[in-house]
């Protein structure tokens, strides 16, 4: 990545040239708030990824490197993978507590900080990655995230996006809804809660967990991401069947979180650069993850003679009703997730009589 391309986008090269003017012609108040912004800002980001994981922890390289090059270095970023600086799931308090000024992570790992959290990453049966942007980006959804967040001090941005993932891995088949019951599974989120309610056990535990949960068959199940995270993680050599699709992860947004404390003591234009960086990175995890699953899903049918097995239909149709159960239940007891539920809803009914038509449609025509 050049710094030039970030600041050609940015317009920020223009900035840089009139502050650089000013320096030397502008009065002593206009100097000062000049040197101001050049300030340099040391910040710390803390992720809940194995380090320089494919996609996930390159995802956080990606943003870290964009807000140093956007920023001209003005802002330097160190990364530090899960278990560097605080544990995976405590990323959320250190950035909450100015411990780190930036976290890469996932908004349903903190569904014990406020249930409508789980909303701004995945739910099961729910928007895919196009959708998810529209609904963030374009779709008003970005005010009702900062609301979850503003009691924790802390800002989120968009910063990655998987793609719908994969059902997961599995040693036995899964022919019925009986299947289910007594499943031990790694699976997080609303998609847990939804296994539990058909009879499974869900766990949650960090990435870098999982192979040897599976391999000692401390848990039967495993869902992680999709081909190219997991080939990386040799999950095809501890799970025997490999099922689709991700119900449960139709996409996954991930997050930048930001200490609003350190955001509020930023210069305007690195305020926006660290925002717009976050969009870059979104964007392009989405591709990286377009461009690498492919591969790796060829990798493992021809290299590792994986069995893909579809979900059954009926066990797709018994999971969504009991989605809709729980995300019902789940709004009827939390006003704020209801009320965030509602607008997701909604912009999904709406942007899917769209996609029926053009989406779906165009697909369908290039089987
Ligand atoms: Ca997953």
């Amino acid at each position: 990545m050049k710094r030039r391309d970030f600041l050609t986008g940015l317009g920020a090269g223009a900035v840089a040239t009139s502050l650089s003017g000013c320096a030397q012609k502008c009065p002593q108040s206009a100097a000062g708030v000049a040197s101001k912004s050049r300030a340099t800002f040391n910040w710390k980001m803390v992720t809940t990824w194995p380090p320089n994981f494919p996609g996930l922890g390159t995802g956080a390289n990606y943003l870290a490197r964009a807000i140093e090059d956007m920023s001209a270095g003005q802002i330097t970023v160190k990364v530090f993978a899960a278990g560097e600086l605080v544990p995976a799931f405590e990323a959320f308090d250190a950035v909450s507590q100015g411990t780190a000024q930036l976290g890469h992570s996932a908004s349903y790992y903190w569904k014990g900080k406020s249930a409508a959290a789980q909303l701004f990453s995945a739910v099961p049966f729910g928007m895919n990655a196009q959708e998810m942007t529209a609904w963030i980006l374009h779709g008003d959804a970005m005010e009702l995230w900062k609301e979850v967040y503003e009691p924790f001090n802390i800002i989120p941005a968009p910063a990655g996006h998987t793609g719908v993932q994969m059902g997961g891995w599995f040693n036995k088949e899964i022919n019925s809804v009986a299947d289910l019951r007594g499943l031990k599974m790694r699976i997080p989120g609303l998609g847990g809660e939804v296994l539990k309610r058909a009879g499974g056990t869900p766990v949650s535990m960090p990435g870098s967990e999982i192979f040897t949960s599976l391999q000692t068959g401390n848990i039967d199940a495993t869902e992680w991401t999709g081909p190219y995270n997991d080939l990386a993680f040799g999950l095809h050599q501890v799970g025997k069947y490999y099922y689709y699709p991700g119900w449960h992860e139709p996409n996954t947004m991930l997050e930048c979180i930001i200490n609003r404390d350190a955001f509020n003591e930023l210069p305007d234009n690195l305020q926006s650069i660290v925002l717009r960086a976050s969009d870059a990175a979104a964007q392009n995890m989405l591709a990286e993850y377009t461009a690498r699953n492919h591969i790796a899903l060829k990798t493992l049918k021809e290299e590792h003679n994986v069995q893909l097995r579809p979900f059954p239909p009926d066990v797709l149709q018994r999971l969504r009703t009991l989605s809709k159960e729980i995300l019902a239940e789940i709004a009827a007891s939390d006003e704020l997730f209801a009320r965030v539920y509602k607008h997701y809803r909604e912009f999904q009914q709406n942007v899917s009589a769209w996609h029926d038509i053009s989406e779906k449609a165009y697909y369908l025509t290039t089987n």
